[in-house]
């Protein structure tokens, strides 16, 4: 089968395979009902909790969701529904045709409960997402939980959905009657708001940060915070060519998927090695804890040395590309460096028009110290807000996330025309700077040296330093 899709750019055209090519079985939907039937006894085997015994207990479409995986696709398609007093309207889901086919065909007595639910709206079965914003990292009260756990078994379908990536708690339904109850539910009962859908700023989001974890090297929940503060509007009134999101990762560990999740991302990492504690490192490897030989082995770019003699593990801060390895490996003996900062990355998406991609480096370190890191974050707000959504919501396409903008731009062009001067201070140096700066730390382990300077070669050409 041929296609050709209209776009901005031309057409597209290619050939795609139909359903039943993809998916021979569904010419037989019993046979699909009856392998989803294996799959969901199989999912409720072995000796950790099982998710699919909790779903049963809820309204959950199990048996289509099982239908996906027999398939290989999500059996929901994406769409939205509007809700009085939420401007952005709430995310919906609809069957996918070809699941919709195989339930009605396969296992009508299935359809026929779902009618009695009420999930079925206009003859095809829908969900709605309302989106619970909640606070930063997930930290929240008992008392908060429960009464949120309420709502969802009153008004939803018994599911509460508890992500650390998006930043927000979907509660699963589907009787429209009962969405606006909800929204007022979550308005009067609790200190949040229903909302993270459309062409708005959806739900930013931040990993635990400082607040539990040692590797922080910076205050992610502030972050976060002053993001919530500053662009209430944003959140609330549609007003962008498509959807923002600003995710806030304490270290390189990226715990909350930033990297690939995010238009706007800070991540944390820090100048030169990590901080190795010698003597806590002795003991670790004197109890069998870390093997100093595996550690040395495993870091991906040959940083670190053990000296037999001395018992000492050796850093060599300029190979060090911060990607955690060691860390993770032997910590509390070694942790971030002292050094600490953040790095900025614009255009992470995994769906949008140019299709997934990881977030390019726009900043690569600025040093963050208790003195500075309102200064830094204010600074960021600012270069986001009056420099680059402000041209973005101009320039872009219907659609077009500000990764895609920076693709079709090219980035050379985007960081001149849209970003203008990206504080040159903080990022270019005419002079030799007291210590190792790009060359040496560029803290991007996913990026291979001679691409990370690519990035410092356009930066510096499009602001006309050399
Ligand atoms: S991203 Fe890093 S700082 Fe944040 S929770 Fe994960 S490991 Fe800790
Ligand atoms: S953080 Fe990664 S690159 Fe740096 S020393 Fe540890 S293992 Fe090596």
């Amino acid at each position: 089968m041929s296609w050709k899709v209209p776009t901005r750019f031309g057409y597209y055209t290619g050939s795609a395979p139909s359903p039943e090519e993809i998916w021979p079985d569904i010419k037989d939907p019993k046979k699909v009902v009856e392998k989803a039937r294996q799959i969901i006894e199989e999912m409720k085997k072995g000796p950790w909790p099982s998710f699919v015994k909790e779903a049963e207990k809820s309204q959950y479409p199990l048996l289509a969701w099982a239908i996906g995986v027999a398939l290989g696709r999500s059996p929901w398609d994406t769409g939205a529904s509007p809700v009085p007093g939420v401007y952005s309207g709430l995310l919906g889901r609809v069957f996918h045709a070809t699941v919709e086919k195989v339930i009605r065909e396969g296992a009508p007595e299935e359809y026929k409960k779902y009618e009695e639910w009420g999930i079925l709206f206009a003859g095809k079965v829908y969900e709605v997402h309302a989106r619970i914003l909640s606070p930063p990292a997930g930290f929240m009260s008992t008392t908060l939980m429960r009464v949120i756990c309420e709502i969802t078994d009153k008004l939803g379908w018994g599911i509460l959905q508890l992500r650390g990536g998006t930043g927000a708690m979907p509660v699963v339904m589907s009787d429209q009657s009962k969405v606006e109850r909800l929204v007022m539910a979550v308005r009067l009962l609790t200190p949040t708001d229903v909302g993270g859908s459309g062409d708005v700023l959806r739900t930013w989001t931040c990993c635990p940060g400082p607040a539990s974890c040692p590797f922080a090297c910076y205050d992610t929940l502030m972050w976060w915070e002053e993001v919530g503060k500053r662009f209430p509007d944003w959140a609330t009134y549609p007003q962008f060519p498509y959807k923002i999101k600003f995710k806030f990762s304490g270290c390189p560990i990226d715990c909350i998927k930033a990297l690939v999740g995010a238009d706007y991302i800070v991540i944390g990492t820090w100048l030169g090695a990590p901080q190795i504690d010698q003597e806590e490192f002795r003991k670790m490897v004197k109890t069998g804890e870390v093997d100093p030989k595996e550690i040395v082995e495993s870091c991906p770019t040959g940083a670190l040395t053990w000296d037999e003699q001395s018992l000492e593990l050796k850093c060599d801060p300029r190979k060090c590309v911060k990607c955690m390895n060691c860390i993770i490996r032997a910590n509390p003996a070694i942790l971030p460096g002292k050094n600490k900062g953040v790095m900025i990355l614009i255009g992470g998406t995994i769906k949008s028009r140019m299709g997934p991609k990881m977030a390019a480096v726009l900043i690569p370190f600025i040093r963050i110290t208790p003195e500075n890191e309102r200064k830094v974050l204010n600074w960021f707000l600012d270069l986001v807000e009056k420099k680059i959504v402000a041209k973005w919501a101009d320039t872009a396409f219907v659609r077009e996330r500000v990764g895609d903008l920076s693709i079709r731009m090219t980035w050379e062009k985007f960081v001149k025309e849209v970003v203008e001067h990206p504080a040159p201070d903080l990022v270019i140096r005419k002079e030799p700077p007291p210590e190792p700066y790009y060359k040496d730390a560029i803290p991007f382990a996913m990026i291979p040296r001679d691409q990370k300077w690519k990035y410092v070669e356009a930066l510096k050409k499009a602001l006309g330093v050399s």
